[in-house]
């Protein structure tokens, strides 16, 4: 019996895919179906460290999904004959209902669209691959992955935002938070470079990449995440503001005319690194910041600070903190970023190696002086490896 699960990650403009071996991580094949909806769509496929790139139009989900087995026919390899045992389908959002992954039949599929309202960007679009790989592979299990189950472990003081507890119960007004398959994968690792099992760690970890969410995590569970209700929570992001006081939607509609889809628009599009400096990419930001740009100088430490305060927050939350870790884009990529983020924290007992922090390198990396009593790592993530083992060992058993 093989360990090869086919994971997919169904956006709403585009379809990423995995053939990834659960067990070991081999990836056989990986791709992307890009501009779905769009006036001409792209399908790169990388098979055996070749890419083949396609260009075809995609008007919807039925034909990305028509798009990734024409590539898998036509370049290899042939998916009846790597053995899946498994296709694994990141969701965002389960709700209250998943606090781990489940075998997709109709009742998943119904509750998963009931929870459309909590998450409307992102869902449906996962609905969409369901369905449509549902009908392609129909002898397969699919598994949904929710971004949202490994932060099901929080507690109520950590979840529960204070307003009318009738009416956050009614509307399931709560905080869930996201990237949970990251903050998963990466804590676990994190304990494993520490030379410790999960249960005997206690980390922070800064998943920073367009999207960006802190985790406290002690003994391997979440305890408290940056992301709420949605992803727009927390963290400034590259285009997300994070945290601000919500009375400046309502500030906003009554004093610049704005309604509710010119604020959601602003908040989620048109905020973050990108709204305070006009960009996005963080490598072009240090850069711009570095040549003496106002704006960008000012955004980098607006984001920098947020992550400051984010580690003392959640180093009162846990007590103790073995590690703070960096992962994703920014956080396994910007030495700059994590130098700022960390300045100044030495009386919480975590001291960064200038020198260790600037090597360029791509492993699993501790970057704490010797002396540091917290260490600081930097720990790649692997979101489709994490969905292909949660997938695999709900199938095995
Ligand atoms: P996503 O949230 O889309 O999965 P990633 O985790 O891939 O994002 O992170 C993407 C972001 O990572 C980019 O927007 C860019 O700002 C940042 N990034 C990527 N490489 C570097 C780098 N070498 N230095 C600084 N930032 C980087």
């Amino acid at each position: 019996m093989t360990t090869r699960v086919l994971v997919i990650n169904s956006g709403s403009s585009s379809l990423k895919y995995q053939v990834v071996d659960a067990a070991d991580g081999d990836v056989l094949a990986t791709g992307l179906v890009e501009r779905i909806g769009a006036a001409g769509g792209v399908i790169t496929h990388e098979v055996q460290g070749e890419k083949h790139v396609l260009d075809r139009v995609v008007p919807d989900h039925d034909a990305a999904m028509a798009a990734m087995t024409e590539a898998f026919a036509d370049h290899g390899p042939q998916l009846h004959e790597v053995g899946l045992i498994a296709i694994g389908h990141r969701v965002v959002q389960g709700g209250e209902e998943y606090g781990r992954p489940v075998v997709i039949d109709d009742d998943v599929v119904r509750v998963v669209t009931e929870l459309v309202d909590l998450a409307p960007l992102h869902n449906p679009a996962n609905l969409a691959g369901i369905r449509v790989a549902r009908a392609e592979f129909p002898d397969l299990p699919h598994v949904a992955v929710f971004d949202t189950s490994f932060h099901s472990t929080m507690p109520a003081r950590a979840y529960t935002y204070a307003i009318d507890a009738e009416v956050a119960r009614e509307h399931r007004v709560r905080r869930y938070g996201f990237h949970g398959t990251s903050h998963a994968y990466v804590s676990r690792e994190a304990a494993r470079l520490l030379g410790r099992t999960p249960e005997q760690t206690n980390v922070i970890v800064l998943h920073l990449g367009n999207g960006a969410s802190a985790t406290a995590v002690r003994g391997g569970a979440s305890i408290d995440t940056s992301m709420g209700l949605t992803p727009l929570e927390g963290l400034v992001m590259g285009t997300r503001s994070g945290d601000v006081d919500p009375a400046i939607v309502f500030h906003l509609a009554r004093t610049a005319g704005m309604d509710i889809d010119d604020i959601d628009d602003l908040l989620n599009k048109r905020s973050g690194v990108l709204g305070l400096s006009g960009r996005q990419d963080m490598r072009d930001l240090v850069a711009a910041a570095e040549s003496g740009d106002a704006a960008a100088e000012q955004a980098l430490d607006v984001y920098c600070y947020r992550l400051r305060k984010y580690v003392g927050a959640y180093t009162a939350a846990l007590g103790r903190v073995d590690a703070v870790v960096f992962t994703a884009g920014v956080g396994e990529n910007s030495a700059p970023v994590r130098a700022r983020a960390l300045e100044g924290l030495s009386v919480l007992g975590i001291e960064l190696d200038a020198g260790a922090n600037a090597a360029p390198d791509r492993s699993a990396r501790d970057i704490a002086t010797p002396g540091s009593r917290v260490r600081v790592l930097v720990v790649p993530t692997n979101e489709e490896l994490e969905i292909a083992r949660q997938a695999a060992e709900v199938v095995s058993r």
